[in-house]
């Protein structure tokens, strides 16, 4: 696949700096016809690539934004952290996760590296639908803003203690699906919480097709 290369127009850290949003101009990319969630194969280093999930985008000015989880010590962590104003990122492709809205009704759930998966679904999903879920997220701070950004959104934030993702599994432990029958799930983030995820809410009567699964890392 041919290499094609998008340019970094600004960075913003969230504090403490374990997140970071890059706004990207993608000067050879259609963005017209996204109707699903997409995901671009950024090169973080030598023969060496990483999906992330644009959000906010414009077709009309070849624009998005990657929110990107850098809490952590990974090729593509450490790439992200030192990006700035500027420079040329090279991706060799762009590829649909086949997640679409589906219903009025999501409920997302997941961890810091899926916020950009939700925030992608939510703006193909218009503003009239009704988001819930949880996102764990492990720095208080962050829970803080990520409840004033999204004052409308029912959308919970757990807190993540190292590595646990035990508080995403007692949020569908205690959720009553008889109050949302038309709600559709989208699980993703971390491949272990998500088969776990899917199984609760299969167990809990909740049928296949409302619950759409994708796995990023492990
Ligand atoms: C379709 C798809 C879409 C994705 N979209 C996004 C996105 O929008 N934003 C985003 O941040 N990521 C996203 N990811 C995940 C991303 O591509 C990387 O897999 C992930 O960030 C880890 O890459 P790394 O090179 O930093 O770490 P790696 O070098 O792959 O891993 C190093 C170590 O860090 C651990 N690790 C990896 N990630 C985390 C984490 N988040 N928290 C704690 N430990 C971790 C690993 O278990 C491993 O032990 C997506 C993945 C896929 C497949």
């Amino acid at each position: 696949m041919k290499k094609k290369m998008a340019t970094v127009l600004a960075v913003r850290t969230w504090e403490p700096g374990s997140i970071r949003e890059i706004d990207l101009h993608l000067p050879d990319c259609d963005m017209s016809g996204w109707t699903s969630a997409q995901h671009i194969q950024c090169k973080v280093g030598s023969l060496t690539y990483r999906d992330y999930t644009p959000l906010g985008w414009d077709a009309e000015t070849s624009t998005c934004t990657l929110l990107i989880h850098t809490g952590h010590e990974g090729i593509g962590s450490r790439w992200a952290r030192r990006l700035v104003v500027g420079d040329a990122v090279a991706y060799r492709g762009v590829r649909s996760s086949h997640h679409q809205p589906a219903g009025r009704s999501l409920v997302f759930l997941g961890d810091e590296t899926a916020i950009g998966h939700f925030l992608a679904l939510r703006q193909l999903a218009g503003s009239d639908a009704r988001i819930s879920g949880a996102v764990l997220l492990s720095e208080p701070h962050h829970r803080e803003e990520f409840q004033a950004y999204y004052p409308g959104w029912e959308l919970e934030t757990l807190r993540k203690a190292a590595g646990d993702y035990q508080e995403l599994d007692h949020w569908v432990e205690q959720w009553e699906p008889r109050e949302h029958p038309d709600a559709v799930f989208y699980l993703a983030g971390y491949i272990p919480s998500v088969v776990r995820l899917r199984k609760l809410l299969r167990r809990k009567g909740v049928e296949r097709g409302r619950v759409m699964a994708e796995g990023f890392w492990d």
